[in-house]
């Protein structure tokens, strides 16, 4: 998986470029090309995309990915308790519950899933950003151009019993 780090106001053209993946978009309610999720143009590889004041942290896989981002120290603990989550790092468990959530499409608390679990991974990208990865199955992580430090971390989330987590 390759994860870049752009500016949120070129997001589009940056990934084109850095990624020779092509975002568009479609909107799972409705079909449209113009709005909803990013779509991987012409690709089989998958695309998430999470805006962060200037930056765009843009994620694009073999495999489905949700990616949120952050900055450091942005979320509150009463604002995690407020969606009935809880952590020691409220913006880092934020950010894991919203990867996680974008790659399921059930939204930040994720109640009710009953399918295998995600696996969710710390990714350090610099730029003062909090970043999370979710797939279903655990991943390398690659520092795309523009994303600094991106370190393949442990993952961060439960991996399925019996599952090796490389
Ligand atoms: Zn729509």
């Amino acid at each position: 998986m390759d994860l870049v780090v752009v500016s949120a106001d070129a997001a589009h053209d940056a990934v084109e470029r850095l990624t020779g993946v092509a975002l568009g978009h479609h909107c799972p309610r409705c079909g449209a090309r113009d709005h909803g999720r990013p779509v991987a143009v012409g690709s089989s590889r998958h695309v998430s995309l999470a805006r962060s004041g200037s930056h765009a942290v843009v994620a694009v896989a073999a495999v489905p990915v949700g990616v949120d981002a952050e900055p450091a120290g942005r979320v509150e603990t009463a604002a995690l308790a407020a969606v009935g989550l809880e952590g020691a790092d409220p913006t880092r468990a934020w950010v894991r519950a919203e990867a996680r959530g974008k790659l399921t499409g059930e939204g930040l608390s994720g109640r009710g899933h009953h399918g295998p679990d995600a696996v969710v991974t710390d990714a350090h990208v610099g730029h003062g950003l909090v970043v999370a990865v979710a797939t279903w199955q655990p991943v390398r992580l690659r520092a795309g151009p523009g994303a600094r430090d991106v370190a393949a971390t442990d993952p961060a989330g439960p991996t399925p019993r019996g599952r090796s987590a490389r």
